[in-house]
């Protein structure tokens, strides 16, 4: 039997390794295609970042993460497949070591993705996995049970046929690491709905005062807290020329990206209370915005988003002064280019889904990682989701190409 993978991110890599531990009573082929040159280009740009491969967090805060229409406990349900434990044995068994920072994100010690990256294509390829590059997939045809691939190649076009097939083609941002979401038609064509991409884990815009960007531009906003909607997070952001970035507002994204007008508010002291900081400047006389600078320890980029945004009444009121300080609004404008962002949301809707990730309308065809309609934060649940969806996927075409009749479940995924 031959199952076919395509995509060679860390979602498709997980799928091909997989595959080769689960034993089937026949004979199984497994080959990886990959449009570009190599694999997991991805994956070594993540490595540029240090790689945070996955987080330490509780397998049900973990689940909290995850946003799209999947129903409660299913993403619990995957993890216990591939968990942030498993993934952190995994790379170990891969001779590469990792820790848990202070924020509970889990790195690599060397903070590298290629070392990781070659070991594992070599471990895959020795597992008997063939992995063909430079293989763009261009049609999918499905007749009865087999499944035909075209592929544009080097060489000219060619078509192979498989039994099933894992598509792990990536979502849409980034496209020069070869995730260009070209396959969205070539889904659309077998009637698969797809959820438009936008960009998530990125920086927003916003049209600042004028004074601003010459004062900040490039200066972090350290220990701030950052609210959109009912949702508040504790950490950086820094001053753009275009807006703000930061992992603070790669938090928000999700909640900011349902909002007509995308509104940011900046609490400057999340530590102290508004009365507390009236407390302590009160007693200070003349502008009290001068003297916020010093009497309330503010930053440069801090004293400058106040000393330009707050109202002129501001400067002789103390809890006028205090409240704004606490809840500094900056209205966005747009989420920069998904071409930037760290990932996407939008892809394969879970309602075309079974919970092996088969699409219900085409037994034998799978799907894996970021094509599909999830999102999460930085953190590592990027990595952390592909792997499990990596694994989740392998593990349901085994099952898939060992039941006999070929036998699909259509229970519902999505809520
Ligand atoms: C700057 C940056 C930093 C990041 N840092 C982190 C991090 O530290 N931690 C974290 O958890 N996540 C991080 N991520 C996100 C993470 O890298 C992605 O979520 C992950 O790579 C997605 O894996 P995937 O396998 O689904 O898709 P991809 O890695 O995008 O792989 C998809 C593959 O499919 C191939 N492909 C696409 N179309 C075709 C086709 N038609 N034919 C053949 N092949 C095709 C592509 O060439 C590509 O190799 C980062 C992302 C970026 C951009």
């Amino acid at each position: 039997m031959n199952l076919g993978i395509v995509g060679g991110g860390p979602a498709g890599l997980m799928a091909a390794e997989t595959a080769t531990k689960a034993p089937l009573g026949t004979d199984l082929s497994i080959t990886l295609f990959e449009g570009k040159p190599s694999v997991g280009r991805k994956f070594l740009v993540a490595g540029h970042g240090g790689l945070n491969l996955t987080h330490s967090d509780s397998l049900d805060r973990f689940e909290e993460r995850y946003h799209g229409s999947f129903k409660s406990g299913y993403w619990t349900s995957l993890l216990k497949d591939f968990s942030n434990e498993d993934a952190r044995a995994w790379a170990s068994g891969l001779g590469i070591e990792t820790f848990i920072g202070t924020s509970g994100r889990v790195f690599p010690k060397e903070f590298k993705a290629a070392p990781l990256l070659r070991r594992w294509v070599q471990r895959i390829k020795n597992q008997g996995v063939r992995v063909e590059a430079r293989h763009d997939l261009q049609k999918i045809t499905q007749k009865d049970a087999r499944i035909e691939l075209e592929f544009s190649t080097p060489e000219g076009m060619i078509t192979n046929s498989f039994d099933a097939v894992i598509f792990a083609l990536g979502g849409a941002s980034w496209p020069e690491t070869g995730s260009n979401a070209q396959w969205v038609p070539l889904f659309q064509q077998l009637g698969i709905s797809v959820a438009p991409f936008q960009a998530a884990n990125c920086g927003w815009e916003t049209h600042w005062h004028p004074d601003i960007i010459p004062l900040v531009a490039g200066e972090p906003l350290k220990n701030i807290a950052v609210t959109a909607g009912n949702i508040t997070i504790h950490g950086e952001l820094m001053i753009t020329a275009y807006g703000v970035e930061g992992g603070a507002i790669y938090q928000l994204g999700h909640s900011l990206r349902s909002m007509a007008h995308p509104l940011l508010f900046i609490d400057l002291k999340p530590t102290f209370s508004s009365e507390e900081l009236v407390q302590k400047i009160s007693s200070y006389s003349g502008d009290f915005i001068n003297s916020a600078k010093k009497v309330w320890r503010l930053g440069n980029a801090a004293h400058a988003l106040l000393s330009t945004l707050a109202p002129p009444e501001t400067r002789d009121d103390p809890h006028a002064l205090a409240s704004f300080a606490k809840r500094l609004p900056i209205p966005l404008t747009a989420p920069r280019p998904i071409a930037e962002a760290i990932s996407s949301a939008g892809g394969v809707s879970f309602e075309e889904l079974n919970e092996d990730l088969m699409l219900k309308n085409h037994p034998g065809l799978f799907v894996a990682g970021e094509m599909i309609d999830w999102e999460a934060p930085t953190g590592g649940y990027l990595l952390q989701g592909c792997l499990t969806t990596g694994s989740r996927a392998a593990l349901g075409s085994l099952r898939y190409l060992n039941s006999d009749p070929r036998s699909i479940s259509t229970d519902t995924l999505c809520v």
